[in-house]
């Protein structure tokens, strides 16, 4: 499945140094023991400076909640441990709560804010499975709306999401901190 990308997408197209930076210090963060430098959630666990640039909608102590970089669809969220851990017998009782917690959570808010007519959530376990990093746990929250395998989808496998990741992470911070 591809995705097509917006006209708002030419920004990450027509770098400049400035944006060239900027991704750099993304991927150059400094992780504790047990953490992977090079994985996009460990690396948003460990720097808290760059929540908007990294789409981090929540942090609790043992999670942390970011938009999709790669939606499938709209409002697509994944929900993580702060630990870099891939298999579901590492967690702790707390942890697993906590996650829990956290989609049933984020899952209400995608609910009020964007009104989907249902949703898929759930964890693919190994690459075999279709994880695109088996080594860190992360539950997808996938909106769905009646119809939403429209036209385009049907016809060429590819998706169009109609929402700048930018523009949601602002909604849905927003939406979090005024409903508490
Ligand atoms: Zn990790």
């Amino acid at each position: 499945m591809d995705t097509l990308w917006a006209p708002w997408r030419m920004a990450f197209i027509a770098e400049d140094d400035a944006a060239r930076d900027e991704r750099n210090a993304l991927n150059n963060v400094q992780v504790g023991e047990n953490a992977d430098p090079d994985c996009f959630l460990c690396q948003a666990v460990f720097d808290e400076s760059r929540d908007k640039q990294r789409h981090v909608v929540c942090r609790t102590e043992l999670t942390v909640t970011v938009l999709n970089r790669f939606p499938y669809n709209n409002g697509h969220l994944l929900v993580a441990p702060r630990c870099h851990c891939g298999r579901l017998d590492q967690l702790t009782d707390a942890e697993k709560s906590e996650l829990l917690q956290e989609i049933d959570h984020w899952t209400s808010i995608l609910e009020k804010v964007m009104n989907p007519d249902g949703f898929n959530i759930g964890l693919n376990l190994g690459r075999s499975a279709g994880a695109g990093l088996p080594g860190h746990l992360h539950w997808h929250i996938v909106p769905r709306w009646n119809g939403d395998t429209n036209f385009i989808t049907a016809v060429s496998s590819a998706k169009v999401i109609p929402q700048s990741l930018d523009a949601l992470w602002e909604l849905l911070v927003r939406f979090s901190a005024e409903t508490g």
